[in-house]
């Protein structure tokens, strides 16, 4: 058994990100500024948006998402119940309704096919979750948001990197929102990028995000600047500072890196618990794509095991190795439960995931011989625990 615990993520930060928020500090300017429009023009280029909106975290982009498109008091939402809860808690937060799309029982994306069947005539938009890194099926998507006037907003959260049929995430006809808090493929520490094709809705999020202020602060302060503004719109306080931006701009060039051993890992783990019956392990989807392998995320059968998921990760961390929690379904959680109303069975695909899922280590900096530690867990715990 490994003799120090593995957690389940790690940033991978070197001395290029250290030195770039040292030179940040010592700049004389911390906030938004310069790096943070490099990042956004990297950012931008590197996914193939034609806009991008710089934030503090991909909740903020949800949020100003939410509120340019106007959804209002009464409107429905349709997502996944296996996501983040702040995918939905926004929704709550802008008065509109969550409906949850029961998932695909392999890939754990939302099941396109049992969209239509829950659009009513509230129905303002769909927010399709790239879960774990892989795409969803857009194309069924895209042309019901067509048919029905439906905005289409991706969380992208997991998907910096990922393709869908040789496109980029973060390209499509659509706004696609990314987090870079520390768990994700890239970090700058907490943020979040807005990406989308429409300037008018780009323009709108660039105000919301900034006190609704029509000009950057650090343009007023720089020496062609002046000092005056005017305010737009009441805005709010969401713009992401040079110190985030530091890290992005060094993390952004390894992504493709970071993704490769991903890869490398999630394909090591496929291989050596093929045959573990105790394990459902994730299914790549049929389509052309790229995963970007943000989580590995095996469904425990506990049918199979005298124990529960949460005893199962609690037997690995006596193993030495750490798991996490992605996720617990939308609709098993306590306010939702009560608000949502979903009926027993309603979600099938999605409550048989959330009682077993769980993902294991997964981050660029583990070595081979870390995943072969993983492996050996996994076994032990489930040889200790077969019916
Ligand atoms: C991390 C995450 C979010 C929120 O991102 P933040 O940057 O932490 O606000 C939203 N949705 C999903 C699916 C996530 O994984």
């Amino acid at each position: 058994m490994r003799t120090d615990f593995l957690p389940f993520s790690r940033p991978t930060i070197e001395d290029a990100e250290i030195n770039e928020v040292v030179d940040s500090l010592r700049s004389g300017w911390i906030t938004t500024g310069p790096k943070v429009k490099r990042f956004e023009e990297e950012f931008r280029s590197y996914v193939g948006a034609p806009y991008a909106v710089p934030l503090s975290s991909a909740t903020a982009g949800l949020h100003l998402t939410l509120l340019a498109l106007k959804i209002r008091e009464g409107d429905e939402i349709i997502t996944t119940p296996m996501t983040f809860a702040s995918t939905v808690s926004i929704c709550v937060l802008c008065g509109a309704k969550p409906v949850l799309v029961d998932i695909e029982p392999g890939t754990l994306n939302i099941d396109a096919a049992k969209i239509r069947a829950k659009i009513t005539e509230r129905t303002r938009a769909v927010i399709p979750v790239h879960f774990a890194g892989q795409s969803c099926d857009m194309d069924p998507i895209f042309a019901l948001a067509k048919e029905f006037g439906l905005a289409i907003i991706e969380d992208a959260a997991h998907a910096a990197g990922t393709e869908y049929k040789g496109q980029r995430i973060g390209s499509l006809d659509s706004v696609s929102i990314f987090s870079f808090h520390p768990n994700k493929n890239i970090t700058t520490g907490e943020g979040g990028m807005v990406c989308t094709p429409d300037e008018a809705l780009a323009e709108e999020i660039s105000l919301l995000k900034f006190h609704g202020m029509n000009r950057e602060a650090w343009k007023r302060f720089a020496a062609s600047g002046t000092p005056n503004y005017d305010i737009m719109l009441p805005g709010f306080k969401y713009n992401m500072m040079d110190i985030q931006a530091a890290i992005g701009i060094h993390q952004l060039p390894r992504l493709d890196g970071f993704i490769d051993r991903r890869t490398a890992i999630a394909e090591f783990y496929n291989r050596e618990l093929a045959d573990t019956a105790e394990l459902a392990l994730p299914a790549y989807a049929p389509y052309e794509q790229r995963h970007a392998w943000h989580l590995y995320t095996p469904l425990v059968r506990i049918e199979h095991l005298t124990i529960d998921r949460d005893t199962f990760m609690a037997e690995l961390k006596k193993e030495n190795i750490g798991t996490g929690l992605h996720y617990k379904a939308i609709h098993h959680h306590e306010y939702y439960r009560n608000t949502l109303n979903i009926a027993p069975g309603e979600l099938p695909n999605a409550d048989y995931a959330s009682d077993r899922i769980l993902s294991l280590p997964l981050f660029p900096l583990m070595t081979m011989d870390d995943a072969r530690d993983v492996v050996e867990g996994v076994k032990n715990v489930i040889a200790k625990f077969r019916k």
